[in-house]
């Protein structure tokens, strides 16, 4: 059986409540605090494993890092690949004022510690035929990607965010690009979907491409073919880990020897379900209740 890794970001978010974003000088009391494991590798993970796929997560958190394991775990993630290095897990602290506008402040702390020689040893015990899941959020992604590549693995790759880093991934060892409308103009430079998807097969013909368009629904496109699926209608509370959740469902879809077509609609339906509901992770529905929406 295939085997999926997902080698990505475990962050914890500290995100505090103030009436007006702090500004360089000043003191300000805020008004509240929530914390709230996330990052998007894990938000992926566990997207996958409510999707009801095994899925092993590869990253690296430190000391403080308890909590993002058993966020892990409690959802049946497979955390033997995980490692702990000395000083801090990923974080970011998140001020959110009165008009619901944020500032983020990202501590790459653990994520920005993966080298090559831990991602050697993890994809040790990986073969041909395997996935591994990637996003922009750890350090050493141009070496897993062209590693994997090598071993026959599968890859999956999210680009995000869009940096130095990712541009120098060898993309043309992507098996699937999973692109939300920035990233793809980001890739190609151009806005329109249809133009993003036409560049996409130019540049990377062996490339199938998800192209996720918020509430203006998905692409999926591969070898000429496409496929396109709205949106479900939601009341959007909040759409953080919307792309997450499509991802973990999109690949549960194709997983299952569905068409693309199918795999979309699971992953929008899931999707909206997600973004129905507050929070990253938390809001990620499970598969029986996705199931039961179709
Ligand atoms: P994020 O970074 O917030 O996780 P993203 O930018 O990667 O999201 P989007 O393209 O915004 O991803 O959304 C992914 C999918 O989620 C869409 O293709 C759609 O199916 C679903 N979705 C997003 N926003 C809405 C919405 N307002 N109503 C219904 N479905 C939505």
């Amino acid at each position: 059986m295939k085997k999926i890794l997902n080698f990505g970001s475990l962050n914890m978010d500290f995100v505090y409540a103030v009436a007006h974003t702090v500004r360089g000088g000043e003191t300000e009391a805020s008004l509240g605090l929530q914390v709230f494991p996330g990052g998007k590798g894990l938000n992926q993970s566990i997207a996958a494993a409510r999707a009801g796929l095994s899925v092993f997560h590869a990253g690296l958190v430190g000391e403080d890092g308890g909590l993002l394991l058993d966020t892990l775990k409690a959802d049946g993630v497979d955390t033997r690949f995980v490692g702990t290095v000395p000083g801090r897990s990923g974080h970011t602290i998140i001020q959110v004022d009165e008009n619901a506008q944020n500032a983020i402040l990202l501590f790459g702390g653990a994520n920005r510690a993966v080298t090559p020689a831990y991602a050697d040893e993890v994809l040790a015990h990986f073969s041909a035929g395997d996935i591994v899941l990637l996003q922009n959020e750890i350090s050493a992604v141009p070496h897993i990607l062209r590693r994997a590549a090598e071993a026959g693995l599968s890859v999956w790759f999210n680009p995000s965010p869009m940096d130095d880093g990712a541009r120098a991934c060898d993309l043309s060892l992507v098996s699937v690009f999973l692109l939300n409308e920035i990233e793809g103009e980001q890739l190609t430079g151009t806005a329109e979907p249809g133009a993003i998807l036409d560049r996409m097969a130019e540049k990377y013909p062996q490339a199938a491409v998800v192209l996720t368009l918020g509430a203006a629904g998905a692409w999926y496109a591969k070898a000429g073919a496409r496929a396109f699926c709205p949106a479900e209608k939601a009341e959007a509370v909040d759409t953080t880990a919307a792309g997450d959740t499509f991802t973990g469902y999109f690949l549960r879809g194709m997983l299952d020897g569905r068409t693309p077509e199918e795999a979309l609609r699971l992953a929008a339906r899931a999707s909206a379900i997600a973004v129905s509901r507050p929070g990253a992770s938390p809001s990620i529905p499970r598969f029986s209740e996705v199931e039961r929406g179709l």
